[in-house]
């Protein structure tokens, strides 16, 4: 730990300072984190979903070294580079078929505010000024940002806070979990029930494909997403998927919408982007989308960070996607599935453990309780792993390029850690 840091730096979600120290890390390489007293760490982690071709990676450093050579950045307001005009066409190679414009982001909470603001300008160009409000599910997560706040889980995001001073949403119960689970007449009955009821004040649905991460890591039916697609047909209601966890192939597919064969209307990309170098994000929607708010009293799309399509974002993120097709990194993560199911699934034979589940490259084992992180931190750091719980959840979702034998090695070592929780 660090003195300094304790006393003055704000960490993800914590007081100042923190209930127990940050591990300072030196340096990174491949599937390890070193740390500044001379540990090596095997990442369970890959930075939150992002790091997926590992750390200090040969060619992303490289695309940034070009890069930086000739130019940083400049503005994105009247100017232009080739960076991010062929970062626009690789994306649009990989994406659903009909997404065919793209608005850069500089964050993932960015990008959902721009989808929400796209979604209430194409309202209001189609004469539907009374279609502004959005409907999500329970247990979603789009990020921390004011409007991206507001769809989140209203029990386990941070409505309880800021509740009243966020603006009202429509909730309707979480999709039943389970990816292979047929959806039952009742939830179908259910969600045709909310659209036909709410359908004249929605603007959009948003929901995260196949995988809710942050709000409860639940895996639920790809048949759930083409019914919300056809209910959001029949009703003008636009489709938003927020893919920022869920895209460039964590689940088996290079984007989880990809396993409904559906395309949405608005799709947002982050995390895994830049192969978790830098924070970039990017907002992407039909050529029906951005013709109808082009063609609109106000055409303009009224969003414009300052570091809009940054060089060295763009560079790296073609590095990346360049890795992604090359080692085709969505069957790296089916055939982890797998592998992570052999691992892990001995804990389900602990008594504390309510279900053990995985897809793609993710492996959740779900406690009846909330882990105590300061006890559980005080453990791991006996350990040559890193993970990091929350609440009920303890997961893994690796680097891309973790082998058999560093997988194996996670797994034991986590359900050690567990076990030695447990009899503590
Ligand atoms: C992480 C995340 C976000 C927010 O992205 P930031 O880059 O942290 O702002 C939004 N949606 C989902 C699904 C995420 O996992």
């Amino acid at each position: 730990m660090n003195q300094f840091d304790s006393q003055h730096l704000w960490h993800p979600y914590t007081s100042l300072p923190p209930a127990y120290p940050n591990i300072v890390i030196d340096h990174a390489e491949g599937v390890y984190l070193y740390t500044k007293d001379g540990r090596r760490m095997l990442d369970g982690m890959s930075s939150w979903w992002s790091a997926i071709h590992g750390y200090n990676h040969p060619k992303l450093n490289d695309a940034i070294h070009q890069q930086v050579n000739k130019m940083s950045h400049v503005m994105f307001g009247g100017l232009t580079h080739q960076p991010a005009i062929e970062l626009g066409k690789k994306l649009l190679a990989i994406v659903p078929d009909k997404l065919d414009a793209i608005f850069y982001a500089d964050s993932g909470s960015v990008s959902v505010e721009v989808a929400l603001k796209m979604a209430l300008q194409y309202q209001v160009a189609n004469g539907k000024p009374n279609k502004k409000h959005f409907a999500t599910t329970r247990s979603g997560y789009y990020g921390d940002t004011w409007h991206a706040m507001s769809v989140c889980d209203p029990v386990t995001g941070m409505h309880g806070l800021y509740g009243k001073q966020l603006p009202i949403q429509y909730f309707i119960d979480a999709p039943p979990m389970g990816f292979d689970q047929p959806l039952s007449a009742d939830v179908k009955q259910n969600l045709s029930d909310f659209f036909a009821k709410y359908h004249q004040k929605l603007a959009a649905f948003i929901i995260e494909p196949i995988v809710q991460g942050a709000g409860g890591m639940r895996f639920y039916s790809p048949e759930y997403l083409q019914l919300l697609r056809k209910l959001c047909d029949d009703y003008d209601v636009l489709l938003i998927t927020d893919e920022i966890a869920t895209g460039f192939g964590r689940t088996g597919q290079l984007f989880a919408c990809q396993h409904a064969q559906i395309c949405p209307d608005i799709m947002t990309i982050g995390k895994a982007l830049t192969g978790g170098y830098m924070t970039f994000a990017a907002t992407l929607c039909t050529r029906h989308v951005a013709d109808t708010i082009s063609h609109s009293d106000t055409p303009a799309l009224m969003h414009g960070p300052t570091f809009m399509g940054n060089p060295l974002a763009c560079s790296v993120a073609n590095a990346s996607v360049d890795l992604i097709l090359s080692n085709d990194i969505p069957a790296k993560a089916r055939a982890m599935q797998s592998k992570l199911w052999q691992y892990l699934t001995v804990a389900n034979e602990l008594t504390a453990v309510k279900e053990v589940r995985c897809l793609g490259a993710i492996g959740v084992i779900e406690l009846h309780q909330a882990i105590d992180m300061t006890k559980f931190s005080q453990l791991l750091a006996k350990t040559d792993i890193w993970v990091r719980p929350f609440g009920t959840l303890v997961y893994l979702m690796p680097p891309l390029i973790t082998n058999d034998d560093e997988l194996k090695h996670l797994c034991t070592t986590l359900i050690d850690l567990l076990i030695k929780y447990f009899n503590q």
